[in-house]
């Protein structure tokens, strides 16, 4: 039997899960951070919060005879991929990421690069703009040092307090955007820029391509730097591992 914990918090983990949840050589655990009020149902066990660094996650490895670990988490949640790969250092786990490729600037984009949030605020400009801010609610806060522009702000749970700038439109809505919707909600509020990451994946590209056909800037914050431990970017690449790898 195979005790599995899925750092979660992506569409990919939560499928995953779902896949594994039948099977009765595994017991799958999910773990996520706590950062969405409602979350969507996973498909196996939840348990909810952080661990308390790398530390308390080998402590809870250990106690719950966790034998993989599998770091399904957002490409930009640097700080849990590092706690996992010093926590397997602590004690006896498989590791493997499930990690999607990033998108790639094709014919048409309109993509400038930056290194964080600070730098997008930069690259907006002075003169007034009307900017799509797709980013999470913790990382809106850069953005108050530039009042001039008009930001729409979409995120599955309210944002509160809101963003200290005179004008922000708000929606509430959880992926996947299809393109189609994407063209709609760029047009109708005038979007000229959007900021955003590169999550990959399909759930979201909806925006990237809309930006292309409107011929609109994307300001991209780059992924940040990850652990360097074995990823495969499938869910069937992980679940090729499980059976090979893992129970050889
Ligand atoms: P982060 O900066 O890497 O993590 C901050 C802390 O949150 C971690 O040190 C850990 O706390 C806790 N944490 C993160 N993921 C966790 C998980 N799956 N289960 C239990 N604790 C977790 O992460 P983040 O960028 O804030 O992302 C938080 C969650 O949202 C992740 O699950 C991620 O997959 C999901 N998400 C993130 C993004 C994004 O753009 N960053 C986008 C979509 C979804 P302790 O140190 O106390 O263990």
């Amino acid at each position: 039997m195979q005790r599995i914990l899925i750092l979660g918090g992506t569409a990919e983990a939560r499928q995953l899960a779902q896949k594994l949840a039948d099977r009765d050589d595994v017991a799958v655990t999910l773990s996520l951070a706590g950062r969405t009020a409602t979350p969507a149902p996973q498909g196996v066990p939840v348990r909810v919060g952080g661990f308390g660094g790398s530390k308390g996650l080998a402590q809870y490895l250990a106690s719950e005879r966790v034998n993989v670990l599998i770091d399904a988490t957002h490409p930009y949640a640097a700080s849990m991929s590092d706690h996992a790969a010093r926590a397997v250092e602590l004690i006896d786990v498989r590791l493997m990421a499930l990690r999607r490729a990033p998108w790639v600037a094709q014919q048409g984009d309109r993509w400038t690069e930056v290194a964080d949030a600070q730098q997008a605020v930069q690259a907006l400009g002075e003169a007034p703009r009307h900017v799509f801010l797709a980013l999470g609610r913790q990382e809106l806060a850069p953005f108050r040092q530039a009042p001039q522009h008009h930001y729409l702000i979409r995120s599955v749970d309210p944002v509160t307090p809101p963003l200290a700038v005179p004008q922000a439109t708000y929606i509430t809505a959880r992926g996947p955007f299809e393109e189609a919707d994407e063209l709609v909600l760029l047009k109708q509020h005038e979007i000229d820029v959007i900021v955003c990451k590169n999550s990959g994946g399909d759930a979201s590209y909806g925006k990237i391509a809309a930006a292309r056909m409107l011929a609109r800037e994307v300001i991209m914050i780059a992924r940040p730097k990850l652990p360097d431990f074995p990823s495969v970017d499938t869910i069937d690449e992980v679940l090729h591992w499980l059976d090979h790898a893992v129970a050889s």
